[in-house]
């Protein structure tokens, strides 16, 4: 029998991810990475009807196979262990092909759709940090927080005495009892100058979630409020910015380690200069726990186009799951189940959003559930151009807050409009 007589099924694997964007198809092994990229109509009109179909593949006569470029991708894709022909004559009916679809189990949309009381259970699940700001954001050093930069889009209603106590015990209050994997941030300016720290230190004690202090190094003598900090199993965070004050640092990080104290020092890196200084720090200090945080200054813009900024070859370097990608396309991964509280007692999803309303008027959860209901931020995903139209729309890690900052919609070197 001529090939041509003969009838295909041609079929995908499950772990393929497909995506059409423009004149292009971009055919995506999930398991080990590998791609291939086609402006083929009938490649594109091929793919079309195997991802449409029910059944997750379609048959074709052998004639399909007299075009080059047609024969190429198939061998491509099975090349890549990404799919395959198979002669009708060898089956009995179709093979069963059971593409993925989006079907997370407790994505937005099912949730909205339940009951209230419901949701409610669910979005306490889905809560796994609290930012608590006992100053204003926009008071912190530009370098240290910076929120005082464009990309804001609403201003912070000012508070010049700080968040105050009641406040943020009514908030903890109404968490669910043992909720260990909240993490409840405290962002200050400075450590002691906190009215309220001692108050706030016995409420955390009582209180089986992840805790932090976040604070400038410059601005702390922890020596008063030491056996309370550890009681109450508190991580101090330090903010360390650049040039550093090289005798504040080793004296507060020579305390925290000879009293044993939980701490993390974040490095804010604005240049490559901060960051190989932040890497003589940690050897030179030994610091044993540490991360950088990249922070745009409004003047920096060339650094984060040369480290932020992804490329072609640094969004293909790792495969990207399924799951993932998935995940990518029903949620912000940055943002999700997080909620930052201000001192005037309005509560955001993200400092960068909207707000959601404020702690006196709403219950934490009707606070949580404005949140679930917001496409703005738990829900800002990559659906939006110049991302909409790229081939890596959902291999790209979500919309962060540095686009916002940037001015931006997205954060490569692929697209650069
Ligand atoms: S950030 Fe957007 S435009 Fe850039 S590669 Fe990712 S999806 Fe494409």
């Amino acid at each position: 029998m001529k090939q041509q007589d003969k009838i295909y099924w041609i079929v995908l694997e499950p772990y393929v991810h497909v995506s059409f964007t423009g004149n292009e198809v971009f055919v995506y092994n999930t398991l080990d990475g590998s791609f291939i990229e086609s402006g083929s109509k009938s490649i594109i009109e091929l793919l079309h009807s195997i991802t449409e179909s029910p059944q997750g593949l379609v048959s074709r006569t052998g004639f399909f196979l007299e075009e080059e470029t047609m024969k190429d991708f198939i061998l491509q894709l099975r090349n890549k262990f990404m799919g395959d022909i198979i002669d009708t004559r060898l089956s009995q009916g179709s093979p069963i092909q059971l593409l993925p679809i989006l079907n997370l189990q407790n994505s937005a949309e099912r949730l909205k759709n339940d009951d209230e009381r419901t949701v409610g259970e669910n979005v306490f699940t889905h809560l796994h940090e609290l930012l608590i700001f006992l100053d204003n954001p926009d008071t912190f050093p530009t370098k240290y927080y910076p929120t005082t930069l464009k990309g804001r889009i609403e201003e912070y209603p000012q508070i010049n005495t700080g968040l105050n106590f009641p406040k943020i015990k009514k908030l903890l209050d109404q968490l669910p009892p043992a909720k260990k994997d909240l993490t409840v941030n405290f962002l200050m300016k400075d450590l002691l100058e906190y009215r309220d720290l001692d108050e706030l230190i016995s409420l955390l004690e009582k209180i089986p979630v992840k805790k932090k202090f976040s604070f400038h190094y410059t601005n702390s003598k922890i020596e008063a409020q030491t056996s309370q900090i550890m009681k109450a199993d508190i991580c101090l965070n330090m903010y360390i910015d650049f040039p550093v004050c090289e005798n504040q640092l080793q004296s507060i990080t020579k305390v925290l380690v000879q009293l044993s104290i939980k701490h993390e020092c974040v490095f804010l890196i604005a240049s490559d200069e901060d960051f190989q200084s932040a890497e003589d720090m940690i050897t030179k200090y030994a610091i044993a726990r540490y991360s950088f945080v990249p922070v745009y200054t409004g003047d920096n813009a060339d650094f984060f186009k040369r480290n932020i900024f992804l490329s072609k070859e640094d969004i293909l370097s790792q495969p990207v799951s399924m799951r993932e990608i998935f995940i990518h396309q029903s949620l912000n991964v940055e943002n999700f189940g997080k909620l930052a509280l201000l001192p005037s007692g309005e509560m955001y999803a993200d400092i960068f959003s909207k707000k959601l309303g404020s702690t006196s008027e709403y219950s934490l959860l009707e606070l949580l559930y404005k949140a679930m209901d917001s496409n703005d931020s738990w829900f800002n995903i990559r659906s939006y151009a110049p991302c909409s139209h790229c081939n890596y729309q959902w291999l790209c890690p979500s919309p962060s807050s540095y686009e916002r900052l940037l001015n931006r919609n997205n954060l490569c070197e692929i697209d650069n409009k």
